[in-house]
């Protein structure tokens, strides 16, 4: 009995992990699909100054079909880096992002920036600092007005990375470290490449209120981009205690639900007028 109950358990096993195969699969299929036909659309979430509030930048964040039909980033990236779809991304969301900042300053904002999020397969494709190049010229932006995005471990991830690092920071756009504190935790990459803003990990704000560690996280990553003299973005602000925390830390930017939800361009343009 034991061994038919054990070869049934094998049996659910494997099924089960076929079908999270076969969806992966299915997935993978359809996003190809709407790579085609161009329906992966950016939406845009605002960081502004914690002081008073005024908008710096504009975070371009992928979607994927609308309302109940969405697809949560968190389940299809993922899926777009292991099938290396990804890199079809790296163009259109790059061209997207411009027009968002070419469009801001046509209603009167012309100091925004921009961050786009790069993984280490996007990082180190070698045609990436010709499409940022000819992004900035398409659409009449300074090197500073563009920021990339990216994690700890993907800027230790191999050396073509870390040499498209360095090239982007020689054209002058800005390097932010996405999700800090959460990776990798050698930090001789911050002396190593030209880093201009630390991005504290949502998961450190959710619980800064209540849990010492991690108020005591927020401090330390605020203070370090303090010290270094770059800046320091706080993600995932939800509560006015928290962004009173952060203002008194020390924290220049902030972004997160209390100011805004990433949204398409033209609310974004109408929040920027408000
Ligand atoms: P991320 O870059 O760390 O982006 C921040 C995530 O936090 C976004 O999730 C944003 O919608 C969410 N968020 C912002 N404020 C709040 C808040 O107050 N509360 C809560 N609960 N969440 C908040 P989203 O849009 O689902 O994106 C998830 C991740 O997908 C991103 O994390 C990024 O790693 C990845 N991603 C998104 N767009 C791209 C892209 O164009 N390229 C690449 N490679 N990855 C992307
Ligand atoms: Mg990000
Ligand atoms: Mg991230
Ligand atoms: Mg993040």
């Amino acid at each position: 009995a034991a061994k038919e109950k054990g070869e049934g358990s094998f049996h659910f096993f494997t099924s089960a992990l076929q079908r999270a195969a076969s969806e992966r699969l299915v997935l993978e299929h359809q996003l190809r699909a709407a790579l085609d036909q161009g329906e992966l659309r950016l939406h845009f979430q605002p960081q502004v100054r914690v002081e008073d509030a005024v908008p710096v930048g504009i975070e371009a964040l992928l979607r994927w079909g609308d309302g109940e039909s969405s697809v949560s980033p968190g389940r299809f990236v993922p899926v777009l880096e292991s099938s290396g779809l990804i890199t079809r991304v790296t163009q259109p969301v790059l061209r997207e992002a411009g027009a968002a900042l070419a469009a801001s300053r046509a209603r009167g904002f012309a100091d925004l920036r921009v961050s786009v999020n790069l993984s280490a397969r996007q990082l180190r494709q070698p045609e990436l600092i010709g499409q940022i190049e000819s992004t900035l010229a398409e659409f009449d932006l300074r090197p500073e007005q563009l920021e990339i995005e990216i994690t700890e471990s993907t800027l230790l991830d191999n050396e073509q990375c870390q040499s498209n690092a360095v090239q982007l920071a020689a054209l002058g756009v800005r390097l932010a470290i996405d999700d800090f504190g959460t990776g990798y935790s050698s930090l001789t990459y911050l002396k190593r490449f030209d880093v201009d803003a630390l991005k504290v990990d949502r998961s450190f704000v959710k619980d800064m209120l209540d849990d010492q560690d991690d108020a005591l996280i927020v401090h330390a990553v605020v203070g370090l981009a303090s010290g270094l003299g770059i800046e320091s973005v706080a993600e995932g602000v939800e509560l006015a205690a928290q962004r009173a925390q952060l203002r008194k830390q020390g924290c220049d930017l902030i972004q997160g639900y209390l100011i805004a939800r990433p949204m398409p361009l033209p609310e974004l343009l109408d929040w920027l007028d408000a």
